[in-house]
């Protein structure tokens, strides 16, 4: 079945307009909270569908909880700052929703927080891939060793990581004083070297990023396959207020600054 078909399929059933409308904000109501039942992960939302976190593929997200991060124009406060945490997604419900979307979901999407955190991810990505799913794991890099680990057993088929800001600027945005840019450094090189499919992508917040800083973070990763410039959209559940996003006009300024770097650098969240 061709990516179209099962997109005309899925929209049949969930209605993907009012999908769309839902995933702009990330509110609680496109979450489905159930009483955790399970143990490989602490899982606490669960996005149904997704047409656009999992390049090329029909998706769908799972939220796990907690970070080692605290970036202060992070969208996801609920899931960062600790207990008590949302409700959680039952993994027995989780599993019972991939085995009956097999066939019209192809990937699913692991995000946080932070997932490499979860003691149960390997065994999580091993069950997912049992079912026949591609997996795309998000991460904010601080974990290297993990990320190889899980990538070199062939659980992973694309990574999203982000590049926070420029190395001098990366302890600030990353909301944790004192943070070690080595650990982000070793999980760049490995990206970079092409074991598997990936992307770079930054989210671009006034006060944080500006020109010399996104220069330096697309300087990072020099010869990056994908890099993607995000722009930010206050959720109403930031872990500090107070942020604000560039014009689109700025961002496309952004894009053709940082393209030199790079073999391809995009846009998010605006009309290009
Ligand atoms: S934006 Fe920062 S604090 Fe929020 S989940 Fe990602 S790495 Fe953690």
């Amino acid at each position: 079945m061709c990516l179209f078909d099962r997109r005309a399929i899925i929209s049949s059933i969930y209605g993907v307009g009012r999908f769309f409308a839902a995933r702009r904000h990330r509110t609680p109501h496109c979450f489905l909270f159930a009483k955790r039942e399970g143990c490989l992960l602490k899982i606490c939302g669960l996005q149904k569908l997704t047409l656009l976190d999992y390049p090329e593929k029909v998706a769908c997200t799972v939220f796990t909880a907690g970070c080692n991060l605290r970036c202060p124009f992070c969208h996801n406060a609920s899931l960062v700052l600790g207990e008590p945490f949302p409700d959680e997604v039952a993994e027995s419900e989780l599993f019972a929703y991939l085995k009956k979307r097999r066939g019209v979901l192809d990937g699913i999407c692991v995000t946080g927080g932070e997932p490499l955190l979860q003691p149960g991810l390997t065994d999580f990505l091993s069950s997912v891939q049992d079912l026949g799913y591609s997996v795309k794991l998000d991460t904010n890099g601080t974990f290297p060793d993990r990320l190889q680990a899980v990538v070199r057993a062939g659980l992973v088929d694309y990574v999203a990581m982000d590049v926070k800001n420029s190395p001098e600027r990366y302890a600030e945005t990353a909301g944790t004083a004192g943070f070690d840019f080595s650990s982000v450094r070793k999980s760049m090189d490995f990206l970079l070297s092409g074991f598997v499919d990936y992307e770079f992508r930054t989210t671009v917040v006034k006060g944080l990023h500006d020109a010399s800083s996104l220069r330096g973070a697309a300087q990072s990763i020099l010869g990056a396959k994908r890099y993607y410039l995000q722009k930010f959209v206050d959720s109403g559940e930031l872990i500090q207020d107070g942020f604000s996003a560039f014009s689109d006009a700025e961002m496309r300024e952004f894009r053709e600054l940082v393209s030199p770097f790079v073999q391809s650098a995009a846009l998010r969240g605006i009309s290009e």
